[in-house]
């Protein structure tokens, strides 16, 4: 079976997983750092924090900000839903702006006239969290106007574009936004197994983020010299979010094979693109000023095409495939948050026609031609 995504790990990770292995520390060591540093540096933004997935980096990003109870946090529908339940975390009311039809990402003029009607009813957001779907950057210099217009905090959810390059600079800098977060789950463009980044340009939002990861314990050298080495205090209400040692090698050597993994699905997608154009298939639209680290293949599908029957074919045919996304507030617990079936249609209209071709770094030209064969006979 050929999976809709996988990761790639070659014998250069696991030496280094070894190394850290048989080294004095499993976590809290030198790695962690060395590939902060790294990542701070590939994104291009001042600083990096790493934790322990990309669900953890939202929390916190969140928190940093001070995101609490009758704050609120829109989100686009169209995500994974630890997009919005980062804000359920901090007792957040949470709601959504519906997307762009053609990109899937938040769409710039629906926030702009919910922010309108926000404004009106004194109900404006706190915390703005965008996706990227797919890869793609959302507008966010358009986003970052309206945000700044309201004075609303940004959160970019970059767990689909670690390495994208927009016109405003690697997705990370914060351009536009005061936190972004990374995961690196096995499906995404690099992996840490499980694994988080927050990038900040702000130094306070770091040094929050560092302090929220570990139970909110600061211990320092001048507070060692002070009263003795091993003292510390708690100064928050934190977490244990801290990735290991061993993680953060293998994430290391994942961040050093970064831009061949990117090289390898643009071209994959683009091999996707001419040998599907003849389909009935609507395939991704990519903005051509952006450098876009592709981490799903989402096609629309034809109307009146059987989704169910045509996943069970693919199956049948050792293609996997998968569904990017149902729409977060049609999940069963935020319909009992008050959301309904039609509250945000072009998000749902997106859902009923998506589906993901596989797609990942490691994937030979035979079974991407499998998949290719498999679909044009399937969409006759
Ligand atoms: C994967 C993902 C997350 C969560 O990351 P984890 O590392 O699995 O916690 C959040 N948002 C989006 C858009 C994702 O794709």
């Amino acid at each position: 079976m050929i999976p809709y995504g996988r990761q790639d790990v070659s014998s250069e990770e696991y030496a280094a997983v070894l190394a850290v292995l048989q080294s004095d520390w499993l976590t809290q060591g030198p790695s962690v750092p060395a590939f902060e540093e790294a990542f701070r540096g590939m994104a291009c933004a001042g600083e990096a924090v790493a934790v322990s997935n990309g669900t953890a980096a939202l929390h916190l990003a969140c928190l940093a900000v001070g995101l609490g109870p009758g704050d609120i946090l829109w989100t686009s529908p169209m995500s994974f839903v630890a997009s919005a339940n980062c804000g359920m975390y901090c007792g957040a009311k949470v709601d959504f702006v519906d997307i762009d039809s053609v990109t899937g990402n938040m769409c710039p003029d629906a926030l702009g006239e919910k922010l309108q009607e926000a404004e009106r009813a004194n109900s404006l957001p706190k915390v703005l969290v965008v996706v990227h779907y797919a890869g793609q950057s959302a507008l966010m210099n358009l986003i970052g106007n309206l945000a700044q217009r309201y004075n609303i905090k940004i959160i970019e959810d970059a767990s689909h574009a670690c390495g994208t390059r927009t016109p405003w600079g690697a997705v990370g800098n914060c351009h536009f936004s005061d936190l972004t977060t990374f995961s690196f789950h096995p499906v995404k463009t690099i992996t840490t197994a499980e694994g988080g980044m927050v990038t900040t340009n702000d130094h306070n939002l770091a040094k929050k983020l560092q302090l929220l990861r570990s139970h909110g314990i600061e211990k320092n050298a001048a507070l060692s010299d002070l009263n003795g080495q091993w003292y510390y205090e708690q100064r928050l209400l934190g977490f244990n979010y801290r990735m290991s040692d061993l993680q953060a090698a293998l994430g290391l050597v994942q961040l050093k094979r970064l831009q061949n993994f990117v090289q390898r699905r643009q071209s994959l997608v683009h091999r996707y693109n001419k040998a599907l154009a003849d389909t009935s298939l609507t395939l991704p639209l990519s903005d051509p000023d952006q450098d876009i680290s592709w981490h799903l293949y989402r096609v629309g599908l034809p109307k009146g095409c059987d989704r169910q029957k045509l996943i069970e074919n693919l199956r049948q045919r050792g293609v996997g495939s998968q569904v990017h996304y149902i729409p977060i507030h049609l999940q069963p617990w935020y319909k009992q948050q008050g959301f309904h079936k039609g509250d945000f249609p072009k998000a749902e209209e997106w859902y009923q026609h998506s589906l993901s071709l596989p797609l990942f770094p490691a994937m030979m030209e035979d079974e991407q031609q499998q998949v290719i064969d498999a679909m044009h006979e399937l969409l006759e």
